[in-house]
């Protein structure tokens, strides 16, 4: 099993992205081991193409990498201040008025930001919450303040406009750095950029960054081939039969390496030299079965996630997205970085 990285790629797609927001500095969201591809190798990377602030969802990822990126870089942490969490070197962003004072009286004269609440009700003090706030925490001088856009990989969902707007109401006035925009929020335009842009799937080669360069290239080895005969089946619950002799190659991957059970006879298939391999039956843990009849030689790898299957193609095979993807990547994989 190999899971190639394409550092180069996440670096270009950082910084075409970073073009895409001239007037705003560009951060790099890391949470999920950066999106399952290995925080320890994306950071540095990053961090030497130029970008100074990242995102995790939680302290511990924070802690992980802080060791690798120098003092100048700022690790921000998504779930804020969380009860007895060890925050050293790092920005929590605070989502609550209790948030907020848990961490002005545990670590005062620290670095901090806030999350505002535009609209998607996840995340961040609301609109009165805030304006109860507002004075003490402007005057404690946070770095930024954020907030987070529900639709923005829907360019015409009203949403987007009104959680502009929200946001805009909110922080009239505050003389700090604001922060609206992930990948879908730089591609609605420069409305949407303010002072950093938070991209994250994009950097990865995902949807809604169409232009993304591809970063993943997952090969499986094939262990066993056989042929079936007309009217055999393949796989539990013999949910696939031959309608002719077919040969079928197992494959050494399963959904214990995050290969969505999903995709079992989705119209996914497994890739040689340009040419689709239907997987065919059921997906199981360790193991996937493909067509394999159009090949004239059988190679030692089939690929998965591939130029002609790209994440977002996998994604809509098994129903997801591409996100879900690519943070269900394994930890069996041997990960190969160019
Ligand atoms: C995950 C996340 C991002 C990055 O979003 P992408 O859609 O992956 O670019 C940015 N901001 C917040 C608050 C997030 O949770």
């Amino acid at each position: 099993m190999a899971l190639q990285i394409d550092i180069p790629a996440i670096v270009a797609n950082w910084k075409a992205l970073a073009q895409q927001a001239p007037g705003a500095r560009a951060a790099a969201v890391v949470k999920a081991d950066a999106y399952g591809l290995g925080a320890a190798r994306v950071v540095p990377a990053l961090y030497q193409a130029g970008a100074r602030d990242f995102f995790v969802a939680l302290a511990a990822e924070g802690r992980a990498i802080r060791p690798l990126l120098p003092d100048d870089a700022r690790i921000n942490v998504l779930s804020g201040h969380m009860e007895g969490e060890d925050l050293a070197g790092l920005v929590p962003v605070l989502n609550s008025a209790e948030q907020f004072f848990r961490d002005r009286t545990m670590r005062p004269g620290q670095p901090f930001a806030i999350q505002l609440d535009s609209g998607m009700n996840r995340l961040g003090m609301e609109a009165a919450e805030w304006a109860g706030l507002r004075d003490e925490a402007l005057a404690a001088g946070p770095d930024f303040i954020m907030s987070h856009l529900a639709c923005a990989d829907e360019p015409d969902h009203p949403a987007n406009a009104a959680q502009l707007a929200a946001f805009r109401a909110m922080t009239e006035g505050c003389e700090v750095p604001l922060s609206l925009a992930a990948t879908g929020g730089i591609l609605l335009g420069p409305d949407y950029h303010f002072d950093l842009v938070r991209p994250g799937v994009g950097l990865y080669g995902g949807l809604p960054f169409a232009d993304a360069r591809q970063v993943v290239r997952l090969s499986l080895p094939v262990i066993q081939l056989r042929v079936v005969q007309a009217g055999e089946f393949v796989g539990y619950g013999a949910t696939w039969t031959a309608e002719a002799p077919r040969r079928i190659a197992t494959v050494a991957a399963g959904y214990a390496d995050g290969i969505l059970r999903a995709l079992s006879s989705s119209g996914a298939s497994l890739y040689a030299g340009g040419v689709a391999c239907p997987i065919v039956g059921r997906v199981s843990m360790d193991l996937i079965t493909a067509d394999v009849t159009a090949l004239e030689t059988v190679p030692a790898m089939l690929e998965l996630i591939c130029p002609e299957q790209p994440i977002d193609a996998v994604a809509d095979f098994a129903g997801t997205i591409g996100y879900e993807v690519l943070t269900s990547l394994g930890g069996r994989y041997k990960r190969t970085y160019l």
